[in-house]
């Protein structure tokens, strides 16, 4: 079975029978020890000073000392490492409800804070755990880039949703039947595994109500929207021990950029290879409504 991703036009296979390939799994885990980690608190020397921190001093923001962008002619941007924990080896999935408030609404403000440098037009919040996910330290964190352009992925998705809601007369995410693919609901927010997932055991977390952007979220939000997150990493950890995974948070920046905000976690489990780069198509060995049914039940 093949189907089109609605939001960014990619094409997925679906091949269930891959899963069932011989495998010889050697996970490779990153470990940074604590003496070279620069998002210790105690080798803050290491890192440009804070901008921000919160929640005593276990989220903090810094510059990024490599920045995959500053200034120059053609693109001007900012990028910002978020640590989120002064723990070395905490997993995101042991935090607090309340340390997981905290984390959501330091996104809150950064984003405010960014808000106000009008040469940018989007930001970008990802998280990278593992190396197999593309990180290069193994304390947890974020990474926030303020761009000066809009990515083409991004003028793609916004306009599919702007098309739809022309046509249908309601937003896509709005309109969308998530019963088979429900993996946990609170108040607020649901998540779900897409219909159209291009990665096994991808989930989005979306609020419920229409809201374009985390900066409109008052602190009621902010905290069902940690819980939820919490809980989704925790039942993907069940299925997959330990897993890899990015965190991608797409979020309306300026007002021609809006988006019903959601939160897409790709477990880095089926390797992207020749296959994938060659043809910008995507694999998936298992439907979304098994993977939801899955983390819906364990
Ligand atoms: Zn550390
Ligand atoms: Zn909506």
């Amino acid at each position: 079975m093949i189907k089109k991703n609605f939001l960014t036009g990619e094409y997925v296979i679906y091949s269930l029978d891959r899963a069932k390939r011989p495998q010889n799994i050697k996970k490779d885990i990153l470990i940074t020890p604590v003496k070279f980690c620069p998002f210790c608190i105690e080798n803050k020397h290491m890192t440009p000073k804070e901008i921000y921190t919160s929640f005593n001093d276990e989220i903090r923001l810094i510059d990024n000392k490599y920045p995959i962008i500053t200034d120059d002619r053609e693109a001007y941007g900012i990028h910002y490492v978020l640590i989120d924990t002064k723990d070395h080896e905490k997993n995101i999935i042991n935090y607090t409800d309340e340390h997981m408030f905290y984390l959501i609404k330091s996104i809150k403000d950064i984003l405010n804070i960014l808000y106000e440098d009008k040469k940018l037009k989007y930001v970008q919040i990802f998280k990278n755990k593992g190396i197999n996910a593309g990180a290069s330290q193994s304390h947890s964190h974020w990474q926030i880039l303020g761009l000066s352009m809009l990515p083409n992925k991004q003028k793609y998705m916004i306009n599919m949703l702007k098309q739809y809601e022309r046509e249908k007369g309601k937003c896509y995410f709005c309109s969308i039947d998530y019963t088979n693919n429900l993996v946990y609901e609170n108040n607020s927010f649901l998540a779900f595994c897409p219909k159209d997932s291009l990665y096994c055991y991808e989930i989005n977390i979306i609020p419920k109500k229409h809201i374009t952007n985390i900066r409109y979220l008052d602190d009621i939000l902010l905290k069902q929207l940690g819980v939820i997150l919490k809980k989704c990493l925790i039942k993907l950890d069940l299925i997959y021990s330990n897993v890899d995974y990015n965190i991608c948070v797409y979020n309306g920046f300026r007002e021609d950029n809006e988006y019903h905000f959601f939160i897409q976690i790709i477990p880095r489990v089926g390797n992207l290879a020749g296959f994938e780069f060659s043809t910008g198509m995507f694999v998936n060995s298992i439907l979304p409504e098994d993977a939801a049914k899955n983390l819906r039940e364990i």
